[in-house]
């Protein structure tokens, strides 16, 4: 028997459309539901950024009712139907079976017993069904009950399921942290003796759902959860080894390395950026290799920035970033340690260093740093100051370029690339300020 529980869903637009759509599908014979996230965050009295629903019709029939709908997944029964601006994930209710190889299912059955289709969902918290009409929550697998005692469990046995399918191990331990809920015992334990199969998932998969783990308020959680089962040491052994490093008591009182990328996390409150959050994680991956014990017993890592950027793309490769996220997160690791010369840099230095692309975030990944080691702030305000003072962040116009080279005198070639950095760098220093000074500059240097 079903659990029924009234709940009023908060007006909103999002839910306006959704009701319309539910409407519409309901006065074509079919039935249709919330379902899944939605449902889980209204139970928890959270606002649901998308609606997701479950119906007895088929794809074909959403799409005739709703003509703006991409067919995403067909053969799985997934509409996107975009409505007033929204888009909603419409599925056909379904039974899969047979997952040979723990990452699809061989087929796909649809049905008219959307019971069924609850049952084939991960954690109870996300199969229970909304009726927008009637306001009800309904609850066929106990979720109603789970998150009262703010348990996470698994719809059937646990063993099957993440068998079925090996990135709900990694599922549960997102929703585990991001719901603060606690993994059901036996799950749990199932994880942990099944998680060397999680190497076998597509590695974009992983990619995305690391991704989703760290760019949420408790991903210092995730990270915990993700070592105890030893899941991390799969996909970054390189952070599973920061655990036991342990650092200089004076400039890292907080612990060692695994600790002290830990509370970055905990500090940065909600950081919404990947590139951030891929740079906290793996700023310090090179102290392991770089450690080195003084004759006086304390910690050292020369050039621990360099080795770290140094194992950068075969992480990159491994979790198939992007190019240019994993240029990005190479350059982050291999200069986190810059900053602590700022204040003695030459102006031209520091205006190009505040120039960079990634320059916020770079900075925000040192402000963090700073924060969770030895607590010192002073460099961070002071480019906080230069940022708000600076007319304009991006790098002026050459006074000079390669045609005017020429005429002057040089040949093309390698000098030419030396001589206009030398000229920008005057120019940010401001001893060359307008035309005729650049050309007397460069006839003055470059003989
Ligand atoms: P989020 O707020 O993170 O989007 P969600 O619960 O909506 O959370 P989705 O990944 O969007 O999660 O999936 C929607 C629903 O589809 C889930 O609530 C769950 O019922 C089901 N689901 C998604 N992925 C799986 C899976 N790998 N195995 C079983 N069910 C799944
Ligand atoms: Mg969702």
């Amino acid at each position: 028997m079903a659990e029924i529980c009234k709940i009023s869903y908060p007006e909103s637009e999002l839910f306006k459309s959704a009701l319309q759509i539910v409407l519409k599908v309901r006065n074509a014979g079919f039935e249709i539901f919330f379902v899944g996230g939605a449902v889980r965050d209204l139970v928890l009295g959270n606002t649901p950024s998308d609606i997701d629903m479950v119906t007895t019709a088929l794809p074909q029939d959403i799409y005739r009712l709703f003509p703006d709908s991409e067919m995403v997944g067909a053969c799985f029964g997934v509409v996107l139907v975009k409505f007033e601006g929204f888009v909603f994930e419409i599925a056909t209710s379904r039974e899969e079976r047979l997952y040979n190889d723990g990452r699809r299912p061989e087929e796909v059955t649809f049905t008219s017993d959307i019971k069924k289709d609850l049952l084939r969902r991960d954690f109870t918290v996300n199969a229970m069904l909304y009726d927008p009409v009637a306001g009800d929550v309904i609850d066929h697998v106990g979720g109603l009950q789970d998150i009262k005692e703010r348990v996470l469990r698994v719809v059937g046995v646990p063993e099957e399921r993440f068998g079925e399918d090996y990135l709900r191990m990694l599922r549960a331990i997102r929703f585990a942290a991001r719901l603060q809920f606690e993994i059901e015992p036996g799950a749990w334990e199932t994880v942990c003796r099944m998680a060397g199969l999680c190497r076998m998932i597509a590695a974009e998969r992983v990619r995305d759902e690391l991704e989703n783990m760290l760019c949420n308020v408790h991903a210092a959680r995730a990270l915990k959860l993700l070592k105890a089962s030893s899941i991390l040491s799969i996909w970054l052994p390189e952070v599973d080894a920061l655990s036991g490093v342990e650092q200089h008591p004076v400039y890292h009182p907080e612990g060692d390395v695994w600790v002290h990328t830990l509370l970055m996390f905990e500090r940065s409150g909600l950081v919404q950026d990947n590139l951030l959050a891929w740079s906290i994680l793996l700023h310090d991956i090179g102290k392991k290799p770089a450690f080195s014990l003084g004759c006086d017993n304390i910690p050292h890592f020369y050039g621990h920035e360099a080795m770290g950027a140094d194992m950068i793309p075969a992480i990159a490769e491994r979790l198939r970033f992007s190019r240019e996220l994993a240029g990005a997160l190479e350059h982050a690791v291999r200069y986190h340690m810059r900053f602590a010369s700022v204040m003695e840099m030459r102006e031209a230095k520091l205006k190009r260093l505040m120039a960079e692309k990634y320059f916020a975030v770079e900075l925000e990944l040192h402000r963090l740093d700073c924060l969770c080691s030895n607590g010192l702030t002073a460099t961070y305000e002071f480019l906080c100051k230069r940022m708000k003072s600076a007319v304009k962040l991006e790098l002026p116009e050459l006074f000079l370029n390669g045609s005017d080279l020429i005429k002057l005198g040089y040949k093309p070639g390698s000098l030419f690339k030396e001589i206009l950095d030398s000229l920008l760098d005057a120019q940010l220093d401001n001893t060359v300020t307008n035309r005729e000074e650049a050309v007397r500059f460069v006839k003055e240097n470059y003989i």
